[in-house]
């Protein structure tokens, strides 16, 4: 059952006068208390158990308890948490899925999402569709484009290189297209792996005039510190920091930007595979001390944050594609999708290619607790529906991976998914916590993520915008999609 404010606003009742909160006579008492329940957020203490009044879209007054007459909701023993964001989605990336990725963050918790990368005609129709019911769909915020220099690397030329970025040959273009894109209505900008040093700077520049965000990835061409210290907001997936903090990084950035020159006839794609290949596992192997910590302070210094999309980077070891429980997430795909997903999960089973290097899997999980240790920002992103992340179900699979193997607490796994991203939109005074004025985007779960945080998906009702999305609505979603 949806609770509609709209219907709630009718009901009128008058305030008893035992009440511990007490209100004017005569005013309508609207919206809906959560009564009972203890209020968890990753910054204030633990509170409850206490009753939460909502009304409309906002947290009216949390309080000991509040008889004023609106109805209540009995979440004895539960756990109420804000809503969480997925820092790193692609909506358009996978065509089928449009009509019901908003479902799955919902039935997930999931209220607020940042697109690092889809084509404008693509992700705006679905910015727009998300603004026209709040009530329902996340908040979204778009980066547009990858962009990127030339030649660029998702250029369309295969299924696993969708056409997702711009190239971009020349400083005057980058100036051109991020004008563009601002007008068009992005909320951050993606810088990708081929923008030469001069258009990287000149991406930035542009983007802080504009007062827009920059994430990316390092180009390919530069240094952490080159480009962190040009105002960088975020890096995705720790993309390209390891060569910067090898003893053999002068080397290695001067044979980098050669082949940048040389093999300018190359596809994108292969010329940044192999660079990957060739300078990665070299690089964690040879970590110089002195450089990580210069790279490290450089990240803190610029705020420079890290959505590592950890369960993504660690997926050689993770191993989900071989996950039978975690395949059952496949079950809310569209019947195609699940099916051509198995498929392929057990094509990578069956290959006999090496798999990857867990060298650099150890330097990525360690990480973490030194970008925490640091006061460098983690961020919680899945990089959805890429590579078997099953929209919604993976940013708790995310969550879970940043406290298993990336050594956070229960509490700043929450904080990298609620409080900081709020933050990094500059909206930590409308949500990321549960806080009186806020807005109710909230979950209510059935066991406490403090102990554990595998249960921010112990989900018993989900609040987007105040409306209440309750376990039997939840379940009648999941029938929905299962079924089709
Ligand atoms: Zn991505």
């Amino acid at each position: 059952m949806i609770l509609h404010k709209t219907i709630l606003q009718l009901v009128f009742i008058f305030c008893c006068i035992s009440c511990k909160t007490s209100y004017p006579t005569q005013q309508p008492v609207q919206g809906y208390i959560i009564s009972n329940v203890t209020v968890i957020d990753a910054v204030n203490p633990v509170r409850g158990p206490v009753d939460v009044w909502i009304v409309d879209d906002q947290i009216n007054t949390i309080a000991e308890q509040i008889d004023n007459g609106a109805r209540r909701i009995d979440a004895t023993g539960q756990y109420l948490i804000p809503g969480l964001w997925d820092f790193h989605v692609h909506l358009t990336f996978e065509r089928d899925l449009e009509d019901r990725i908003f479902d799955l963050f919902l039935m997930n918790g999931i209220t607020s999402v940042r697109d690092t990368g889809g084509k404008m005609h693509l992700v705006q129709p679905m910015k727009e569709l998300a603004a026209s019911d709040p009530d329902r769909y996340p908040r979204v915020k778009i980066a547009g484009p990858l962009l990127d220099g030339l030649p660029r690397v998702y250029d369309g030329s295969s299924a696993g290189r969708p056409d997702i970025s711009q190239g971009l040959g020349s400083v005057a273009a980058v100036n051109q297209k991020v004008d563009e894109l601002v007008e068009q209505g992005v909320d951050l900008l993606k810088a990708y792996e081929m923008l030469s040093p001069e258009q990287y700077k000149a991406l930035l520049a542009r983007a802080k005039m504009h007062g827009l965000k920059v994430t990316g990835h390092i180009p390919l061409s530069m240094t952490v510190d080159q480009a962190a210290s040009e105002g960088l907001a975020s890096i995705e997936h720790m993309r390209n920091l390891e060569m910067s903090m090898s003893e053999h990084r002068d080397e290695y950035l001067a044979e980098r930007q050669g082949l940048l020159k040389a093999k300018k006839d190359t596809s994108g794609y292969a010329l940044r595979s192999y660079m990957h290949k060739t300078y990665r596992v070299p690089s964690v192997k040879s970590i110089s001390e002195t450089h990580k910590q210069d790279v490290l302070e450089s990240l803190r210094a610029n705020h420079t944050w890290q959505v590592p999309t950890l369960a993504l980077v660690l997926s050689g070891r993770l191993k989900v594609f071989g996950d039978l429980e975690w395949r059952k997430t496949f079950d809310y795909l569209p019947a195609e999708m699940e099916v051509a997903w198995i498929k392929y999960a057990e094509e990578i089973i069956e290959s006999t290619s090496g798999s990857p290097d867990p060298a650099y899997m150890d330097w990525a999980a360690d990480m973490i607790r030194e970008f925490e240790d640091h006061d460098i920002g983690v961020v919680a992103g899945t990089d959805c529906p890429i590579f078997f992340l099953t929209p919604g179900f993976s940013l708790h699979r995310e969550l879970e991976t940043l406290v298993d193997h990336g050594k956070l607490t229960n509490q700043e796994a929450l904080y990298a998914a609620t409080v900081r991203p709020a933050a990094y939109f500059d909206m930590q005074d409308q949500i990321g916590t549960v806080e009186a004025g806020k807005i109710a985007d909230l979950i209510l779960l059935q066991k406490n993520p403090l102990d554990d945080i595998s249960h921010t998906s112990s989900i018993n009702a989900v609040i987007k915008n105040g409306v209440m999305y309750d376990h039997a609505a939840l379940s009648k979603m999941k029938a929905d999609l299962k079924a089709n």
